[in-house]
């Protein structure tokens, strides 16, 4: 299956799962845009690698998808860099843990702000520009907490119940046209954010590394196994094939059977 000539923005792509899901859309043939927050050389190397890799166009763009304007900003300079922007993936993403009574309010805007609204406000500006080719795919990565909740985790829970649901709104309003909006609900992957969670979790349960991630973070993900980044990015590449075209305003659980308890 080629992507050969589409342009594909993901955010939040200079680790973890956006850069997997960048690797499978490049490995795929797609033109690729990288985003993050930070605007180092290393961020800028790494998209020369990825291009340089699969022989496909690749650039880093830095925006910061707390910020409403910078979200459509990557949108349009990833348009003007590569002529299209054909596949969004809405991937940035960050975690607070915390009861609600105590959960800091910054923390609260800014999870919603990077993980729900960002993904509005670069679906709005990359519409106009699908609807232009006459071709386009959204994918939002959600969670298995965008289908089910944990305690503690107020913000998380309810940015990524509000992006299955931003994802069926935009699915239904593109319907009529080669536009599809879907949602991907992984459960753990082991990255960089999920691996910040492991010392604090070892320290609240007394509990070793093993025992931490075989008995709390995969208790509830009955294959006893992390999703890894390379499936959430052929789910993705899937998602963009011509057999997913009738595909649209789904959520895909990519869980190890999470979300079927
Ligand atoms: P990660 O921390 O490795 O990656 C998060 C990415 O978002 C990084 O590239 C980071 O630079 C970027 N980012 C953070 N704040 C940003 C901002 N303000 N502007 C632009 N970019 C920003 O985490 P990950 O585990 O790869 O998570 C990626 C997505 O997958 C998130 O939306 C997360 O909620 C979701 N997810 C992860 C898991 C998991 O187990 N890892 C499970 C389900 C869903």
């Amino acid at each position: 299956m080629s992507l050969s000539g589409k342009t594909a923005v993901i955010t939040g792509s200079n680790s973890g799962i956006g850069l997997g899901v960048a690797r499978e859309l490049a490995k795929a043939g797609a033109n690729v845009v990288l985003n993050s927050f930070t605007d180092r050389a290393e961020d800028h190397a790494l998209a020369a690698e990825l291009g340089a890799e699969f022989g496909v166009r690749a650039a880093y763009v830095k925006a910061d998808m707390s910020q409403g304007t910078e979200c459509r900003a990557l949108v349009t300079q990833a348009a003007d860099l590569m002529g299209a922007c054909d596949i969004l993936v809405n991937n940035a993403g960050i975690q607070h843990v915390a009861p609600i009574h105590a959960f800091p309010v910054e923390k609260w805007d800014a999870i919603l702000a990077i993980n729900l609204t960002s993904a509005f406000h670069t679906t709005a500006a990359a519409l106009p520009l699908m609807r232009k080719a006459g071709w386009g795919r959204v994918v939002n990565i959600a969670s298995a907490h965008g289908l089910t909740a944990s305690p503690f985790k107020s913000a998380y829970v309810a940015a990524k119940h509000g992006i299955v649901g931003l994802t069926k709104v935009t699915a239904l309003e593109t319907a009529q046209e080669a536009i599809t909006a879907n949602a991907i609900c992984p459960g753990y992957v082991l990255t960089p954010l999920v691996e910040a969670q492991i010392p604090d979790q070892m320290k609240t349960h007394n509990m070793s590394r093993e025992d931490v991630i075989r008995n709390v973070m995969l208790d509830r993900q009955p294959s006893k196994q992390f999703a890894t980044v390379e499936q959430i990015g052929g789910t993705t590449v899937f998602l963009c094939s011509a057999a997913a075209d009738q595909i649209t305003g789904t959520a895909i659980s990519v869980d190890g059977g999470w979300t079927a308890l």
